[in-house]
């Protein structure tokens, strides 16, 4: 189900075999200079994809994803600020008196300080999710490091606080992307609990497939690290209205027997 979810969102942001090929050309040479030009070759021929792509895949390095720690989950909400969705879903975390992350967009972030203010003051953390949302794993170090850089320096100039955590955009990274985050004070995170929320306009359908990942994960002894979306790369005003909608449910159904986390508690 988890697999099978995240396909269908590589599938939604990703193109063909080009695209692939492009990615594989990109990174051969780090590849083979990390783990060996023989081992280089296997990922090559088949494990390339999941190295860069899946969330679980720690080849390219670690990244957090969730501690050990049933009863526990993190609420992370990606792509924005967004103006028209992410106020309503701020009343409802706070009518419920729940913290959450937001990895955003730095243009978007520098678009709306006033909505990156309230985010802050309101206790959730702000987390970077670079310039532009590309694809790092096929973007140079060059732009890597000021697609970083870029978004931490205008997210704590707008909250006065560093930015400890970073998401890469779809989930893409390479050894250097890592690298470079850490370089910048900031721990990469992925996820382990997530739909394609953002093409989705049922919020029970939303609610259901999640509510399914995180009571496998629990059975397994694991936290769950669930991502929505309160953005959209694509467009900063997004109807976001049954993710905001899903997410309300959820904390709704899991405040009084889960114990709701900022990724602070899982590791700065
Ligand atoms: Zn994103």
């Amino acid at each position: 189900m988890q697999r099978a979810s995240h396909l269908v969102h590589l599938a939604v942001y990703k193109c063909g075999t080009a695209h692939w090929k492009r990615m594989l050309s990109s990174l051969v040479t780090e590849v083979s200079a990390g783990i060996g030009a023989a081992a280089g070759v296997g990922l090559m021929a088949g494990g390339f994809a999941y190295a860069a792509m899946w969330p679980g895949s720690e080849i390219f390095g670690q990244s957090l994803i969730a501690p050990m720690r049933p009863g526990e989950l993190t609420l992370t909400f990606d792509d924005g600020p967004n103006p028209a969705w992410t106020p309503r879903l701020l009343d409802i975390l706070a009518h419920h008196d729940v913290r959450a992350t937001f990895f955003m967009v730095g243009s978007y972030a520098t678009a709306e300080p006033e909505l990156v203010r309230r985010i802050a003051a309101a206790g959730h953390l702000i987390g970077n999710h670079s310039w532009s949302h590309p694809n790092l794993a096929l973007t140079s170090i060059d732009r890597v490091r000021n697609e970083l850089a870029k978004t931490s320096e205008v997210l704590e100039d707008i909250v006065g606080a560093p930015v400890s955590f970073f998401r890469p955009p779809f989930g893409a990274r390479r050894p250097s992307v890592l690298r470079i985050a850490r370089s910048l004070g900031m721990v990469p995170v992925l996820w382990n609990a997530m739909t394609s929320d953002w093409s989705e306009q049922s919020a029970e359908a939303i609610v259901k497939r999640l509510t399914h990942s995180v009571d496998r994960l629990e059975a397994r002894g694991w936290a769950a690290n669930i991502v929505l979306h309160d953005g959209s790369h694509l467009d900063m005003g997004a109807n976001r209205g049954p993710s905001i909608a899903a997410a309300g449910q959820l904390v709704a159904r899991y405040k009084d027997s889960h114990r709701i986390v900022t990724l602070d508690a899982w590791g700065a």
